[in-house]
């Protein structure tokens, strides 16, 4: 299945790594010009270089320890019983993708803020919240929300003018650029409805990690962020035909996929995830899309080969 890249750098962080270059040799050259002309100097610069180096690899690695620790902690038997009942994803897991899905879920919770406004949030709503971002990112290797700093969970279906928190708009969850780069906001009711009873195809909060996903390359198109520009092309075509099928109601997606592009992909993420069968049954090319961009086979319930994460 390999065919997607994922994005190990951001551009910010390639100009980053570039500048600590420019300047880690401007001071190889420094020390070198101070080595004879002014040892106290060249001593004071290495001890420097040094310090630099430390405080420098120290922060690079905190994330890292940081997950390590998280990771140390057991996974509490009732989350896994609730993600039983609860996640069909999940249960259908085999053992060790079990452990995998409940480590992601770890690292997801500890570096994600949930907040409720005007709202409680218990453990398992978080836990429904970070399952529907691990699900779609379950066959990456290396993925990061890294935009994402905090889910806003709202007690109602809320308005577009989504800084007005009252009753009374339509909109189930919302993530997107600008000000909302960092942030996804989801209706209380709507997470739990995407879990519960029959699958139905509908999904909000994952629907919204999917745009996240759509956007990590900065933009909202419906083409997944790195997919190989091979596939772009027939990805958009198919996306076109697929469009003209909801409108024609020949489609199994719900109506608002033929809203726009990024719309689509999140729309159909949403039915590929909770109705693979039906999915791969009625839009068998949608579905070896899909499956090619998730990097998943959901149909034979089992990840690709090459699936093995660290
Ligand atoms: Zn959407």
């Amino acid at each position: 299945m390999a065919g997607f890249n994922i994005p190990r750098f951001s551009l910010f962080e390639k100009i980053l790594i570039l500048l600590g270059g420019i300047v880690s040799l401007l001071y190889i050259f420094g020390l070198w010009a101070l080595k004879d002309s002014n040892p106290k100097g060249f001593y004071i610069m290495l001890g420097l270089g040094i310090l630099a180096v430390v405080f420098i690899y120290r922060n690079l690695t905190a994330r890292g320890r940081r997950r390590k620790a998280i990771l140390k902690q057991a996974f509490p038997k009732e989350w896994k019983d609730y993600l039983n009942k609860k996640v069909r994803f999940y249960k259908k897991l085999k053992s060790e993708q079990k452990t995998q899905f409940e480590r992601d879920i770890q690292v997801f919770l500890s570096e994600t803020k949930i907040s409720g406004i005007k709202t409680t949030v218990d453990e398992e709503l978080k836990l429904l919240i970070a399952a529907s971002a691990v699900i779609p990112i379950f066959g990456f290797k290396n993925w990061d929300y890294h935009r994402l700093k905090e889910v806003l969970v709202y007690p109602h279906a809320f308005k577009r003018d989504f800084l007005n928190s009252e009753e009374g708009g339509n909109v189930l969850g919302m993530a997107g650029d600008g000000i909302l780069s960092q942030v996804v906001i989801l209706s209380k009711p709507a997470i739990i409805q995407g879990f519960a009873g029959q699958a139905d195809g509908h999904n909000t909060a994952l629907h919204e990690f999917v745009h996240l996903i759509d956007g990590a390359d900065g933009e909202f198109d419906g083409i997944p962020a790195l997919m190989e520009q091979k596939y772009v092309l027939p990805w958009l075509d198919l996306i076109h035909r697929e469009m003209d099928r909801i409108q024609d109601r020949k489609s199994k997606l719900r109506p608002y996929g033929a809203t726009n592009k990024q719309e689509f992909f999140a729309v159909a993420s949403e039915f590929f995830f909770e109705r693979p069968q039906d999915l791969k049954h009625h839009h068998p090319k949608l579905y070896e899309m899909m499956s090619r961009i998730f990097q998943q086979d959901l149909k034979e319930q089992m990840l690709p080969s090459a699936w093995k994460r660290n």
